[in-house]
């Protein structure tokens, strides 16, 4: 039962281990690896559920059967981590930072920060996941083969091959968020030329994929004929919902990028005017009115911008004491990385914001002239709303 995906980093950092991202239990390769409660619950049932398996397996091993079934537990999300191990140090070797891998519920999630550079890396990092849950089965049916058949080491390693089998197997079904999905997609990628069509394609089947795993082993059951069995029922949907969801995440995912192209810095800057650090604030945001500018930019005796207007700051200070408070008091020093140009468009002003975050820029033109602010949440409402 192991589906996994990769989503976009999370807003949280792991400065904040225990809140809701589960209880950090390690740390390998350099990147810290997190469960879930939900993950501890499921490691119970496992063990509990397949006891009465070990019992039938191997008789006379009474209360036994719970050591070897959380053995079994243990060992199989074990082969959980590996897979997840082997996307994260495919993803390192590839120059791309994971901030950390989670088990949760039905499998696990390494969380890389960034996207793929290209379709080879994507399909890489993607595919050498379940590749690796399939060479553990294989592992695992060879260490079984000479062991004698109702000895509790054949049990454990013929239950691990076949759990591995269907986890490398059902990763590699070809619809996102699954780890298949995100080959078609690289897959697409390459064909098409255009990262988003390959999402959005890989995202759909993903949607396909989803209503099989509900119905699939139901049609299953019905063909041999037995009646469906409540616990598949309750698997399928689950796990078609937890697809179904993925899915639907890749496609708005997808729909956002498609936006990035058309974003411009020059577009989006709002008007802003140059002032003297001493000026008054009242003057200077008079000027501002009448130059119909929502933004101070604090220049030097030469012109050159030294500084931005907290904009807050500066309407958080009581009208009766603006003529007595200079611009310069509000304002913050102007960093490098603070300034881009008015002709940034596309991933490339996305790239300079996600480079060195703040709420505000200036924007200058080439020739260094001022040409106004860009406030960062106004660049995020442009990819959120629609064109
Ligand atoms: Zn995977």
């Amino acid at each position: 039962m192991a589906v996994d995906d990769r989503p976009a980093a999370a807003p949280d950092a792991d400065a904040a281990p225990s809140t809701g991202n589960g209880v950090r239990i390690g740390r390998l390769f350099g990147v810290p690896v997190y469960a879930t409660p939900a993950w501890f619950v499921i490691a119970a049932l496992v063990t509990i559920s397949y006891a009465p398996v070990v019992e039938a397996r191997v008789p006379g091993i009474g209360p036994w059967k719970y050591l070897v079934s959380a053995s079994f537990a243990l060992l199989f999300y074990a082969s959980v981590l590996v897979h997840e191990l082997a996307h994260t140090l495919a993803a390192l070797r590839g120059g791309l930072p994971v901030r950390r891998i989670s088990l949760h519920l039905l499998g696990g999630v390494s969380e890389i920060e960034q996207p793929s550079r290209g379709p080879r890396q994507e399909a890489w990092i993607a595919g050498l996941g379940p590749l690796t849950s399939l060479g553990l089965a294989a592992v695992a049916y060879f260490v079984a083969r000479p062991l004698a058949q109702d000895s509790v080491g054949r049990m454990l390693a013929d239950a691990l091959a076949l759990s591995n089998l269907f986890v490398g197997a059902f990763n590699l079904m070809p619809g996102l968020p699954l780890d298949g999905g995100r080959v078609l997609a690289a897959v697409v990628w390459k064909q098409t030329g255009h990262r988003e069509t390959g999402t959005v394609a890989a995202a759909k089947t993903g949607r396909v994929v989803a209503v099989l795993a509900v119905f699939v082993p139901a049609a299953v059951s019905i063909a041999r004929g037995y009646a469906p069995d409540v616990v598949d029922l309750v698997w399928g949907g689950l796990i078609g919902s937890f697809i179904w969801a993925g899915a639907g995440q890749a496609l708005k995912a997808a729909a956002l990028q498609q936006r990035i192209p058309g974003l411009s810095a020059r577009a989006l800057t709002r008007r802003a005017i140059p002032v003297a650090a001493v000026t008054p604030l009242a003057e200077a945001l008079r000027q501002a009115e009448l130059a119909g500018a929502s933004h101070l930019v604090v220049v030097d005796g030469e012109g050159r911008p030294i500084g931005l207007v907290h904009q807050a700051a500066a309407l958080a200070t009581p009208v009766d004491r603006r003529p007595w408070v200079p611009v310069g008091d509000v304002s913050r020093r102007l960093e490098p990385d603070g300034v881009v140009s008015a002709n940034l468009t596309g991933e490339d002003l996305v790239a300079a914001i996600i480079r060195s975050p703040a709420s505000e820029y200036l924007v200058v033109e080439p020739n260094g002239d001022v040409f106004g602010v860009l406030v960062t949440a106004d660049v995020e409402r442009a990819v959120a709303t629609a064109p």
